[in-house]
């Protein structure tokens, strides 16, 4: 273990990644920081910078599979807090530290009357990590909420601050998967959030919740309590059952290619883009291939949802990803459709 020059956090050498990735995969990182202050940030970078070492930025590993060993310094934001910036008579805006745990966030800004979160409760992460794949669930996307984004560029450490349109947001993309990846450690956003109580509950899962409880009003805080209560019902926790969530991006095609696919298989369902495309499920595929509820080697596709990949103690990214491209080539075979893996893959050798 070696102190930074700073002298406030540590830098650990052969650190044991298990306990930070929610697929609880076996990976040994060359080193690791956890870092709590700007200070402690610039530290570790520049101690990295000293040994020519790369440097990965993780948060609560919820999205990440780790197929090796990871040469690089895992730098962990657990950066805190959430500062109220302005108030304005419809509005506020929240400035909200890189580790803030996500779902914790959601759950304060609506005790505070801030509404605008409560469909995005209960996604495991931090909020440092959030833009990266412009997270979204049950209707609402982070983009429709996020005023800036700062950050450090990982070589220099120079801050930078990119507005909403300069995130290139889309459909669980931004430019920090693509023209930015691996260059910027995000270390908080600022977010707009309504002080009115408007909801959206047109998507289908939560529709049919208030349908089912006529007597509920649909506030927030009643829109918070049915995301939470639907997605426990749906999905597996990664503490019982590790796995990181969706591991494969719904496809969204061109219109004309969707409309023939679609036309070979009436059941599969397709949702119309407002850039024109069409989005289809991807579960569904896979579901059609047979692979829901597969197990091999102590991996396997969750029985309830074919999006899930889980591990049941095999604890191999590698044989994960075997897995996950089996389930993708048979996709193809059959659809003729490339399935993109949602996680970020570290330490694999390619
Ligand atoms: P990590 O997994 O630690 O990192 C993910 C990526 O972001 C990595 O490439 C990492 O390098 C990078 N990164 C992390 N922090 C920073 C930072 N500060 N600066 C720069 N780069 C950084 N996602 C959805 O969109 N919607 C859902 O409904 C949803 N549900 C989920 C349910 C379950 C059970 C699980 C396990 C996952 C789910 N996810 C969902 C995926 C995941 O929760 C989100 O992508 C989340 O934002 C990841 O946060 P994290 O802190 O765990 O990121
Ligand atoms: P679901 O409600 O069973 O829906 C299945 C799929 O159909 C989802 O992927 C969803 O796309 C799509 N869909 C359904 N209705 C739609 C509509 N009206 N318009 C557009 N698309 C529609 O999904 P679920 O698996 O239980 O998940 C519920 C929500 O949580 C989804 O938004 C999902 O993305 C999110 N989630 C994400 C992850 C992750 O790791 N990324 C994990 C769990 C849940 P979308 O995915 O685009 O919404």
């Amino acid at each position: 273990m070696a102190a930074l020059a700073n002298g406030s956090s540590s830098v650990r050498r052969g650190h044991a990644l298990r306990a930070h990735n929610t697929l609880a995969l076996q990976s040994r990182a060359d080193a690791f920081v956890a870092v709590s202050s700007d200070a402690e940030l610039l530290a570790a970078l520049a101690w990295a910078k000293a040994r020519r070492m790369p440097v990965i930025p993780l948060g609560e590993g919820s999205n990440v599979v780790f197929a090796g060993d990871v040469h690089a310094l895992v730098l962990r934001q657990a950066t805190q807090g959430i500062t109220l910036l302005e108030v304005r008579p419809n509005a506020v805006l929240l400035r909200v530290a890189a580790g803030q745990n996500w779902h914790e966030l959601v759950r304060w800004s609506l005790q505070q009357g801030y509404n605008g979160l409560e469909n995005l409760a209960l996604i495991p992460g931090t909020a440092g990590a959030a833009p990266i794949q412009n997270i979204g669930a049950y209707g609402v996307e982070l983009q429709s909420l996020i005023a800036c984004v700062h950050a450090r560029r990982i070589d220099d450490g120079t801050a930078v601050t990119l507005d909403n349109q300069s995130c290139e947001f889309g459909y669980r993309d931004s430019i920090f998967k693509r023209e930015l990846s691996g260059q910027l450690i995000i270390t908080a956003i600022e977010i707009t959030l309504s002080r009115q109580a408007v909801v959206n509950t047109d998507y289908p899962a939560l529709a049919s919740f208030f349908l089912q409880h006529p007597l509920l009003e649909r506030t927030p805080q009643a829109v918070f309590e049915a995301v939470v209560s639907i997605r426990r019902s749906k999905l597996p926790d990664p503490a019982d059952e590790p796995n990181a969530g969706s591991f494969f991006k719904n496809p969204v095609l061109d219109s004309s290619q969707a409309r023939k696919l679609v036309a070979n298989f009436p059941q599969l369902p397709a949702f119309p883009q407002a850039d024109g495309r069409v989005k289809l499920s991807a579960a569904w595929m896979i579901e059609y291939c047979g692979w829901k509820g597969f197990e091999r080697d102590r991996l396997g596709v969750h029985p309830q949802h074919a999006l899930v990949l889980v591990n049941h103690g095999n604890d191999s990214g590698a044989q994960l990803l075997d897995l996950a491209n089996e389930i993708t080539r048979s996709v193809y075979e059959v659809f003729a459709v490339s399935l993109e893996i949602e996680p970020r893959v570290y330490g694999a050798s390619v």
